[in-house]
């Protein structure tokens, strides 16, 4: 049983104007998208997050 009806969506590829800023950084899949069917969305999700760690770890004190 359905739980919601079909809906088209012709255009789901998108790509935000700003990433990261002072204090934030966006995560890829909020960043941007191309085809979520057929995307690696998972895996570039936990290399961002590894990448964001990466970046806090090297540069927590510097602020
Ligand atoms: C139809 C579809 C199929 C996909 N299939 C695959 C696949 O086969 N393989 C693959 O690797 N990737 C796939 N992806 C991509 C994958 O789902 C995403 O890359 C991944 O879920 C991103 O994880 P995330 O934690 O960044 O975001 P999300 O999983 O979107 O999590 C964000 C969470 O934040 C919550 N949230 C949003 N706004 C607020 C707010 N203001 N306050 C509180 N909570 C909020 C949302 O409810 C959500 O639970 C698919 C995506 C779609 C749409």
């Amino acid at each position: 049983m359905p739980q919601f009806p079909f809906l088209h969506a012709p255009r789901l590829s998108f790509r935000s104007g700003v990433v990261a800023g002072p204090g934030w950084a966006l995560l890829p899949s909020a960043a941007g998208c191309f085809d979520p069917l057929l995307s690696t969305g998972f895996p570039l999700t936990l290399l961002g997050v590894s990448r964001l760690a990466e970046a806090l770890e090297g540069d927590w004190n510097a602020r």
